[in-house]
């Protein structure tokens, strides 16, 4: 997506080797336009997978989720709570999850009656690292009896492998740009 990846060259920030710094329009102050597109872009890579419903992780992921599912023809859009509110009445499945920008252990959770086994679940992400997060939110549609019928992600970090990972386990996986490496600054977008 060529105007993403023009995005990422002119806002976004290498923190390092290993993190992408990208608030001024996607983790942070969210460009809607971009945005729109961005899910416009995914509706038309995974619609022929007839997902039923879009699944995400809150916070970052969730304007994109909403707008994938709101151009796949407004489908429920669920995300994954990383804190167990008391609202949650009817039980709900849980994962844990590493952050791999806080380095923290977190659980995900999403209530029983938002997933079932008729479901065939896109799940959609901000970023893929190595996947963690991806395999959390995978632990619950299986819990669930759920199908996955794909994995889409706005920014990919090839090298810390989370995309290998979900193909060998045998999902789709489309990322929208793929960034091959951060070095002194400079972000190398493939
Ligand atoms: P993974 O679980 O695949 O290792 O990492 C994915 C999650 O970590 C995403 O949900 C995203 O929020 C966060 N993340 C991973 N790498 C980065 C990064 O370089 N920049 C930002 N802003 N978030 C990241």
């Amino acid at each position: 997506m060529e105007l993403l990846k023009q995005r990422i060259l002119s806002d976004g920030e290498g923190i390092g080797t290993e993190i992408l710094k990208v608030d001024s329009f996607l983790n942070h102050q969210v460009d809607v336009k971009l945005t729109r597109a961005i899910g416009e872009d995914f509706a038309r890579l995974f619609g022929a997978e007839r997902p039923s419903k879009v699944l995400t992780v809150e916070a970052s992921g969730i304007p994109v989720a909403m707008a994938t599912a709101q151009a796949l023809g407004d489908l429920p859009m669920v995300f994954a709570k990383k804190a167990a509110p008391n609202t949650m009445t009817d039980g709900f499945y849980a994962a844990p999850v590493r952050s791999f920008t806080k380095g923290t252990l977190a659980t995900v959770r999403v209530s029983r009656s938002y997933l079932s086994p008729e479901d065939r679940v896109l799940i959609i992400d901000d970023f893929l690292a190595t996947g963690e997060a991806a395999i959390g939110l995978l632990d619950l549609l299986r819990q669930a009896g759920a199908k996955c019928v794909g994995f889409g992600a706005v920014i990919e970090k090839e090298w810390q492998g989370g995309s290998a990972r979900l193909e060998e386990l045998g999902y789709k996986v489309c990322s929208l740009a793929v960034i091959t490496s951060i070095q002194d600054g400079n972000i190398n977008i493939k």
